[in-house]
């Protein structure tokens, strides 16, 4: 049985997420903690975020380890603040879910995602339930929170060149999603002096303003606000701001693999690294090469990126969500610190941002869904790296196949009962092409078994 998925233990309030579930998460926490640690707490903008808090709170508290609560911060402040002050961390947040979905995510001391094996002990804890319970003289205390929000935006504004920036005169709209980088990005857009005028940047958990995951049918009103006004760009950070989204000068949205090519083609070097999951554009690999860095690809997760960087000592990484990692900053994503780069970028370089991505190379994608019972998935893949091994294909995750100047990546939904089948090439025609003729070679694979 697992208790955390691919991004901390989520539920739905009323639902799976019941304050009783939600004491004996923080006493499997707390059991797994040496008595005694200081373990940092923070939550995004959701209004079960008090609730779900208070009961995590009582049973960490019940195992004798003490709690600093440190408010409504963004994911990567929550991990920052946990790095320079906690043994601990965990960040209550659903990230981009719908309002009535909420989640613990926990954070190791280095301020990265728990990696597997560990959230495996925890699971243990909780499934046997055998829980560290200390008399009354032990139990832990809560210790009132320092303001990891500004010390999170100091941090970003030591490492990028704020003069430049300040001197560019920019200006931005900001969408903050009703969510927690309402406490942090438009005080960091201040103190860069970009001009900043704010969409959905009052904190509010039923996040009126749109959906909180950043994709473009959610920013519609950001994309026609700077068509129509004078900036030079536009930002969305999802729930708990660990992404970053942006919108060019004229109103379009700009996907999160130009985003990062576009980040990787400025700050990689000869010699670097890059890491970054299979599912990602071909033009970050090209970008990388331009560079005469190495592309290392990983499985899709951030936190395996994360470790991955760490294990290589990597330059830069990320995905193509808008979640990027500066190790300079820490190991793990970082809306804002993506966004304060992508303004360093735009200021050195006097162009527009459009002008920016048109120098990118242009790859078509697309993805489609092929359906396919849970219980034949692993069948499924089998038979895809047998029938697939003439070819260059890479296997990390699902299979993917390499072509000259296209790839398709076929894998399973880890949710629903589909394979996906995400292909990208040179034209349009092509990746139709792709799209047809493997999606119909899977349906084939499926039917058989
Ligand atoms: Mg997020």
């Amino acid at each position: 049985m697992r208790l955390f998925g691919t991004n901390g233990i989520r539920g739905v309030i009323g639902e799976d997420f019941n304050p009783d579930f939600l004491v004996k998460v923080g006493m499997a926490i707390g059991t797994y903690l040496e008595e005694g640690s200081r373990v940092v707490l923070g939550s995004d903008t959701r209004v079960s975020g008090d609730m779900v808090k208070s009961a995590v709170i009582a049973g960490l508290l019940s195992t004798g380890v003490d709690v600093e609560d440190i408010g409504i911060a963004p994911t990567p402040a929550i991990q920052l603040y946990t790095k320079n002050h906690g043994d601990f961390g965990i960040a209550i947040t659903a990230s981009h879910n719908p309002p009535r979905f909420n989640g613990v995510k926990a954070i190791a001391q280095d301020g990265t995602e728990l990696p597997r094996e560990e959230e495996e002990r925890i699971e243990d804890i909780f499934f046997h339930g055998e829980f560290r319970i200390v008399p009354w003289e032990r139990v832990g205390r809560v210790i009132p929170g320092g303001d990891a929000n500004a010390e999170y935006v100091d941090k970003i504004l030591s490492l990028v060149d704020v003069e430049a920036i300040r001197n560019a005169g920019l200006k931005v709209a900001l969408d903050c999603a009703n969510g927690a980088s309402c406490f942090t990005s438009p005080y960091l857009l201040e103190a860069l002096g970009v001009k900043v005028v704010t969409l959905n940047c009052q904190p509010d958990g039923r996040f009126p303003g749109h959906e909180s995951e950043p994709k473009p049918e959610n920013l519609r009103d950001l994309m026609d606000f700077v068509r129509e006004g004078d900036f030079d760009l536009g930002v969305a950070h999802d729930g708990d701001a660990d992404r970053v989204i942006f919108v060019d000068e004229r109103g379009n949205f700009i996907t999160g693999d130009k985003s990062l090519a576009l980040i990787a083609k400025h700050v990689l070097g000869e010699g670097d690294i890059l890491v970054t999951p299979v599912s990602s554009s071909r033009a970050v690999e090209d970008i990388a090469r331009e560079r005469g860095a190495k592309v290392v690809y990983t499985k899709v997760g951030a936190p395996i990126v994360a470790r991955k960087m760490i294990e290589l000592n990597a330059r830069f990484g990320g995905e193509e969500n808008g979640g990027m990692i500066f190790p300079e900053m820490q190991y793990c994503r970082d809306g804002a610190m993506g966004l304060a780069k992508m303004l360093e970028i735009i200021a050195k370089s006097g162009k527009k941002i459009s002008e920016l991505v048109a120098e990118l190379p242009r790859y078509y994608q697309g993805k489609i869904s092929v359906r396919c019972d849970n219980d034949k998935k692993e069948k499924v893949l089998e038979r895809l790296r047998e029938v697939y091994s003439g070819e260059n294909i890479i296997t990390l995750d699902g299979v993917k196949i390499l072509g000259d100047d296209w790839w398709v990546l076929i894998r399973p939904s880890g949710t629903e009962p589909i394979y996906r089948v995400y292909a990208e090439a040179k034209s349009e025609e092509k990746l139709e092409e792709l799209l047809k003729k493997y999606g119909r070679e899977v349906e084939e694979i499926i039917a058989s078994l």
